[in-house]
């Protein structure tokens, strides 16, 4: 008997016990989360945004004295790039072909899978404008609308590419005119009859592209006055590669060239070995 009730003191005492010890490991693990909590949130936190300010002012302070390098070596750069920008042009004449520029009336048709049948024959009401460099040829079109049915065209040709002038040209125009050459292309006007087009024609024609056709003006000008004051074979030292047929880069870089087997590069025009200037 004695065994038992000695049996169940202790297990009272140890239930004591264990409470106290847990009790206590509660208030550890307050006193800690409180500790924790100030450091992070309290006595810490305010050296850390004050480092992080430290540091983000001197990135700042970095990146402006870059800014300002970089503005001074551009501008640098831009007065050096006049004179290569200049021949680059000359080059770019030079290279332009003077060429017969024909606008024949045959290529541009209906196409043939819409029912031209019932539409009007095209009407071509002679040049908007017309050089040697350059022609405007006008058309009169049936279109696919229900009302304004009739469009005032123009077509144009011009031998300078689009580096060198850039005519507007209109993907939008439904008529079978896929020639080569042809860079200037454009909707003037729909209206409901084809009176009305040539009306309008008479009063705006000087109007129509009037811009383009001066700012055309001006680049043939200066295109004339290269031809007479340069030929190509001035600029031969500044040639990286060049070909006895004639090509040559001005920048090795500018052109995915092929190599043969020596490792030379070739020229693209007649397959030839290229020579190369450093
Ligand atoms: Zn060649």
């Amino acid at each position: 008997m004695e065994q038992k009730q000695e049996l169940i003191k202790q297990y009272k005492e140890n239930e004591q016990e264990i409470k106290k010890i847990n009790n206590s490991l509660d208030e550890l693990r307050e006193k800690n989360r409180k500790e924790t909590y100030n450091l992070q949130y309290k006595i810490y936190y305010d050296r850390i945004r004050a480092l992080q300010d430290e540091r983000d002012k001197k990135i700042n302070e970095l990146n402006k004295q870059l800014k300002e390098k970089e503005n001074t070596k551009e501008q640098e750069r831009e007065k050096l790039e006049g004179v290569i920008i200049k021949i680059q042009r000359i080059i770019k004449f030079l290279k332009t072909k003077k060429k017969d520029i024909v606008i024949n009336e045959n290529d541009v048709k209906y196409y043939d899978r819409y029912n031209t049948k019932d539409k009007k024959p095209l009407e071509w009401l002679g040049y908007l404008y017309s050089d040697e460099f350059l022609k405007i040829k006008l058309l009169i079109a049936e279109n696919d609308k229900p009302k304004n049915k009739y469009s005032l065209i123009v077509y144009g040709k011009c031998i300078f590419t689009d580096d060198i002038i850039k005519f507007p040209y209109s993907y939008g125009i439904n008529l079978n005119d896929n020639y080569n050459g042809l860079n200037l292309k454009i909707l003037i006007k729909d209206t409901s009859t084809i009176e009305e087009l040539k009306k309008y024609l008479e009063k705006n024609k000087d109007k129509i592209l009037k811009e383009k056709i001066e700012e055309y003006k001006e680049i043939k000008k200066e295109y004339l006055n290269t031809l007479e004051d340069y030929k190509i074979e001035d600029f031969k030292e500044l040639f990286k590669v060049e070909c006895s047929c004639g090509f040559f880069l001005l920048n090795k870089n500018s052109y995915s060239l092929d190599y043969n087997n020596k490792n030379k590069p070739l020229c693209p025009k007649c397959k030839g070995v290229l020579k190369e200037r450093k």
